[in-house]
């Protein structure tokens, strides 16, 4: 249920309610918007009884939420939500561009691929420094040393960081490095991650899972949501279909579908999508055509070297190329770059 104040409700009117709502052991998350306030109540049993608190001061209605997902619904928060990171604002009006290598693999690679994706215009890098691999036999990641390389090319480029945390016991550590922890396709339903992000103070970067549903990875959204941390983006990275000759079915869809359902910014991620990088361009500019607020994409100064991913890395240049060709697309849709 949502509890719609009034526009002119005081701030003891919006207390009252807070408190009678938590007096019934529900749990309050509040929707400041321009005009007025929103009061999300959930909690595990129904809500009976939702008429008394229309009869209180500064109420104007109260709303049953029909969506399972209710803290990364419209109805809850109106508005986008726009998530600064460190001066950066994703989910505003302009398309935002996460590139750097599927893992970083050494200083010096990850120096290179940091500087190149900033002259061509990135504003987030990404690095995989613990790496959910399909085979125990492939290459885990740096660990922590990883994250210090990354920690290095923020502080010598400027550009805020996104890499991925595996486990519960990782996100302190993880959190302490990165400015975005990201949740890969493999974990989107581990529920014990999801609560552990969900209590940390960093953005999350949910990446949908290759199976899930939209409404199951809202509901994994909603997990990091309901534990207070409302600085969610929603990644799509394409999920499994009998197609075989691409990677993914990057579900182009799933973008204005998210966009109608939920206020959290949607990113697109045709590295992943695609699995090709001579179809990351293409599938680039439809994320943005579609209405995504950003993009994550794969660069690797040498991909025929790349431990993980270099078949569909772009090298520096060609990125630099995409990032021009992408202008042009962002302008048609309104969108700055
Ligand atoms: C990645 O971003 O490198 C990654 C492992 O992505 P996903 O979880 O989408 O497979
Ligand atoms: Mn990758």
């Amino acid at each position: 249920m949502i509890i719609v104040m009034r526009p002119a409700a005081s701030e003891a009117e919006i207390r009252t309610v807070v408190g009678r709502v938590e007096r019934m052991g529900y749990k309050v998350h509040l929707s400041q918007g321009e005009a007025r306030t929103v009061i999300g109540v959930v909690g595990e049993k129904p809500i009976v009884d939702r008429e008394q608190f229309d009869m209180m001061e500064g109420v104007e209605r109260t709303v049953r939420i029909l969506q399972p997902f209710k803290l990364a619904g419209r109805e809850f928060h109106a508005a986008d939500t726009v998530i600064d990171v460190s001066g950066v604002k994703i989910g505003g009006n302009q398309i935002i561009l996460m590139a750097g290598p599927c893992s970083v693999e050494s200083r010096t690679q990850l120096l290179e691929t940091a500087w190149a994706v900033k002259e061509a215009g990135a504003h987030i890098l990404r690095g995989g420094a613990f790496k959910p691999r399909s085979s125990p036999y492939s290459f885990q990641g740096m660990g922590e040393e990883g994250l210090q390389i990354l920690a290095e090319a923020r502080e010598q480029t400027g550009l805020p960081i996104v890499t991925e945390v595996m486990a519960p016991e990782q996100v302190a550590l993880v959190a302490e490095y990165s400015d975005i922890l990201q949740i890969g396709a493999r974990n989107m339903q581990n529920y014990a991650l999801l609560h552990a992000v969900g209590r940390s103070n960093r953005p999350v970067f949910l990446k949908r899972g290759m199976m899930s549903t939209i409404e199951e990875w809202l509901m994994s959204a909603e997990y990091v949501l309901s534990n207070g941390n409302y600085q969610v983006m929603l990644c799509e990275r394409g999920i499994r279909t009998f197609e075989r000759y691409t990677r993914n079915t990057l579900d182009i869809n799933a973008i204005p579908v998210l966009k109608q359902l939920s206020h959290l910014p949607v990113i697109g991620d045709p590295s992943h999508g695609t699995g090709k990088w001579d179809l990351v361009a293409a599938t680039a500019k439809a994320c943005v055509a579609a209405g995504a607020d950003g993009l994550m994409i794969e660069v690797h100064p040498n991909p025929a070297e790349a431990l993980s991913d270099g078949a569909q890395s772009l090298k520096p240049e060609k990125f630099a190329q995409l990032v021009r060709e992408l202008k042009a697309v962002a302008a048609a849709v309104g969108r700055a770059l």
